[in-house]
């Protein structure tokens, strides 16, 4: 089993992190700086599943090591979790932008934290699906057919555009400027409140399923499909 590679300087939330998921059943290693991280993860005998990511670290920063992992062969696909304290939105974006799939807020539930380590797990299994589908939206990014509770949805082509978009990436967080260059291209200089109108007119054309996207605050949207929601949504399972 390859391992969920922890970077995180500070010794307690490394330590409380690797006990978590080693109870979890996962394999975990710890690197306490952003250059062992970059060598613990290109080590090619033990590759890692994941990377839990702290921003905060001395010396190599936790988005300059994104970009690193980023731009290596090796680890260009590899999952990133970044940890990013509160209030740090533009880091967070930042990391986004470079290619980090989740982030989670300290202070952290250790759950929460799991879960979304479980699903982007998950995702990493499966490779360019022609679809996405649950028990109640299916969206096929070929014929461009969409449909809710058996019902076709009929969409604009930039409205398509924006949905797969999201839905190739479920859990993922897309940030406003991913969106607007995935579906408007990277020459669009407009109005960046276009994007919040697609979104508003999506969700209304999906209807039943339009809660599936998932407004970000302050970063952009994220798709969580219609069923099995608990995986991917904050705060909806009590921690006891
Ligand atoms: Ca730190």
């Amino acid at each position: 089993m390859k391992p969920v590679l922890i970077v995180e300087d500070e010794p307690d939330i490394a330590e409380g992190l690797r006990y978590n998921l080693e109870r979890e059943g996962l394999r975990a290693v710890v690197a306490e700086t952003g250059e062992k991280g970059l060598e613990l993860a290109l080590d090619r005998n033990n590759p890692p599943a994941l990377v839990l990511l702290d921003l905060m670290l001395p010396g190599m920063s936790g988005t300059e090591l994104c970009r690193r992992l980023r731009r290596e062969p090796a680890t260009r696909r590899t999952p990133i979790i970044m940890l990013t304290a509160r209030g740090s939105e533009s880091e967070r974006v930042a990391g986004l932008e470079l290619g980090a799939d989740d982030y989670v807020t300290k202070p952290f539930s250790v759950r929460e934290l799991v879960a979304r380590v479980r699903a982007v797990l998950r995702r990493a299994d499966t490779a360019a699906p022609a679809r996405y589908e649950d028990a109640r939206l299916s969206v096929h990014f070929d014929d461009m057919h969409v449909s809710c509770d058996g019902a076709e949805v009929k969409l604009t082509r930039k409205e398509f555009a924006l949905l797969a978009a999201l839905a190739r990436r479920p859990g993922r967080v897309a940030t406003r400027n991913q969106l607007l260059d995935d579906v408007w291209g990277q020459q669009y200089y407009g109005d960046t409140r276009t994007l919040d109108v697609h979104i508003r007119r999506l969700r209304q054309k999906l209807g039943g399923c339009g809660e599936c996207i998932e407004t970000v605050v302050g970063v952009g949207y994220r798709f969580t499909g219609c069923a099995g929601k608990g995986e991917a949504r904050r705060d909806d399972e009590d921690e006891s």
